[in-house]
């Protein structure tokens, strides 16, 4: 209650974004989102016209609501990485500032101090290529959207946010173990990920007194995993194989990163956290 959060990665309703901004509001936080550039326009629009009332819903009969919403594309870290084909793209031209710095910036001038911050976004422009046919380009397309990004928020937003805070990002296991179709660079951004989480744990542990922590999340039909293609055979895959045989739903996603946010895991921080119904531990499924 009385948390301040900035989530990065909500564009609609379906995502993890969009159910951890929801379990954060059910928990009494004030929610300002990043969205990305191309995607505003239409997130803001459809928010307008009501199309995602129903989602919106909260249990003590209000409404889930947003602080601030702030264009943002996290491949670029100041105004001056963003190069002229960009800058001048129609989508991006009006949007203001949107690199990771300045966002920081206004989210300090608008909301000061924060407490949580939300990383749940991933780009692969390759990913339905296999690594073996992903290019250098690519590649580091997939590492600079998925991982860097990460890291470029902790930097720009750790000295806002207040000792005790904590930030979380979403990965997946294809990090550490083979998922065919999981391409373009996309798996090696997930294992740079992890990585981070932990080397971000300790260092932002020891300068902004906050904890870092990561959730590996099973398969969602989100928009971002339906531009993978395979993403409806990976939740038969796990309704079929996983301990609990059920659909994965996002909000189960959202209620855990709010319990790894708040108070409640004080001392869990660099750790991963499988929530996947128990895909994760199985070796030969039957
Ligand atoms: P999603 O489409 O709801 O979220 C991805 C978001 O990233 C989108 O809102 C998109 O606009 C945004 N984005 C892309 N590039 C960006 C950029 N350069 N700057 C700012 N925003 C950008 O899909 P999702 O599946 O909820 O993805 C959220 C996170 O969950 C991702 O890290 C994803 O890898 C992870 N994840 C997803 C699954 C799954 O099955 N859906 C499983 C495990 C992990």
């Amino acid at each position: 209650t009385g948390k301040k959060a900035f989530i990065a990665g909500v564009a609609d309703d379906q995502g993890f974004g969009w159910a951890i901004a929801k379990a954060l509001a059910e928990a009494g936080a004030e929610i300002s989102l990043g969205v990305w550039v191309p995607a505003l326009n239409i997130f803001e629009t459809s928010f307008r016209r009501g199309k995602f009332d129903e989602s919106r819903k909260l249990s003590n009969g209000g409404m889930l609501d947003f602080a601030h919403i702030y264009p943002m594309d996290a491949v670029f870290d100041t105004p001056e990485d963003v190069p002229e084909e960009v800058r001048t793209n129609k989508r991006y031209a009006g949007a203001g500032a949107f690199t990771v710095s300045e966002i920081a910036e206004r989210v300090k001038a608008d909301v000061g101090n924060i407490d949580i911050v939300v990383h749940s976004l991933a780009n692969g422009p390759e990913v339905t290529k296999p690594l073996l046919e992903t290019s250098r380009k690519g590649y580091l397309a997939a590492m600079s959207a998925s991982s860097y990004s990460f890291v470029s928020m902790m930097q720009r937003f750790g000295p806002i946010m207040n000792p005790g805070g904590a930030a979380i990002s979403l990965t997946y296991i294809a990090s550490e173990d083979v998922i065919p179709g999981y391409g373009g660079g996309m798996s090696s951004a997930k294992a740079a990920l992890e990585s981070d989480t932990k080397v971000l744990a300790y260092e932002a542990g020891r300068k902004y007194q906050v904890r870092v922590n990561t959730i590996s999340a099973g398969p969602l039909g989100s928009r971002a995993a339906k531009a993978i293609g395979f993403i409806d055979d990976m939740i038969r895959y796990s309704y079929a194989n996983a301990p609990v045989q059920k659909e994965l739903a996002a909000q189960e996603v959202g209620n855990v990163a709010a319990f790894l946010v708040s108070p409640l895991a004080s001392a869990i921080t660099g750790h991963c956290c499988y929530v996947d119904n128990g895909l994760n531990i199985m070796g030969l499924a039957m």
